[in-house]
């Protein structure tokens, strides 16, 4: 039962072994239980860096899948709090574990799909979309934010790039894409195999 164990990873002391981890977000993405969806290590460093983790800040985490971004965020700073929007109960069963596993037991996950959920949530001092994103979920995201708030959308589907494109076109911020390769065998050799290519939207409120 998946709330009765978030229940209970809130009231947890964390594993022990996730203190000698370092709190500079970019952990090997094998230490985090995934179906495979998860921000991958470079990306997720690069989306943390934007993100801004504060003393005491919170995130909410959209789409939280595996529990990554948010994981690395209550890492990063003391007090950092997060919530985490997953619909999926699978989902949400691998994001408490991780988070318990890599010493972030406060990770507030919530049943939910986006813009219905954020409806009575606690002002962000950061927001993540890594899935669900829409216009409405973006102005019901930014409109919610604290002033100086950071805004964070990360895409890999055409549709969901091209709306970034056309929110960056209407709001500013920064349009980047980051496309990483790992060097792999082939054979006996080496070659670089390409993951998909991520577009990511920032801005500052
Ligand atoms: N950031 C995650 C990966 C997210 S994959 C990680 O690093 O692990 C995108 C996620 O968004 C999926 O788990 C999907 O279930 C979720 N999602 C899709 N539509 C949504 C919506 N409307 N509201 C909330 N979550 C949604």
């Amino acid at each position: 039962e998946v709330p009765a164990f978030n229940t209970l990873a809130v009231n947890c002391i964390a594993d022990p072994n996730a203190a000698l981890l370092p709190r500079v977000p970019g952990l090997a993405d094998d230490l985090f239980r995934s179906d495979g969806t998860m921000t991958k290590r470079e990306v997720r460093a690069a989306t943390l860096a934007k993100l801004m983790p504060m003393r005491g800040a919170l995130l909410w985490d959209i789409g939280t899948g595996s529990g990554s971004v948010a994981i690395e965020w209550i890492r990063a700073a003391r007090s950092a709090r997060a919530i985490g929007i997953e619909p999926r109960a699978d989902r949400r069963a691998m994001a408490a574990e991780n988070a318990l596993a890599l010493g972030a037991p406060r990770l507030d996950l919530r049943d939910g799909e986006v813009p219905q959920a954020l409806e009575n949530l606690p002002s962000p001092d950061a927001v993540f979309i890594g899935g669900g994103l829409s216009e409405e979920v973006y102005d019901a995201a930014f409109a919610a934010l604290k002033p100086l708030g950071r805004l964070v959308a990360n895409a890999v589907t055409l549709e969901s790039e091209s709306l970034l494109m056309t929110l960056h076109v209407k709001h500013g911020g920064d349009l980047v894409r980051i496309a990483v390769e790992r060097a792999e065998s082939v054979g006996r050799y080496r070659g670089w195999r390409p993951s998909m290519g991520v577009t990511q939207w920032s801005l500052v409120k």
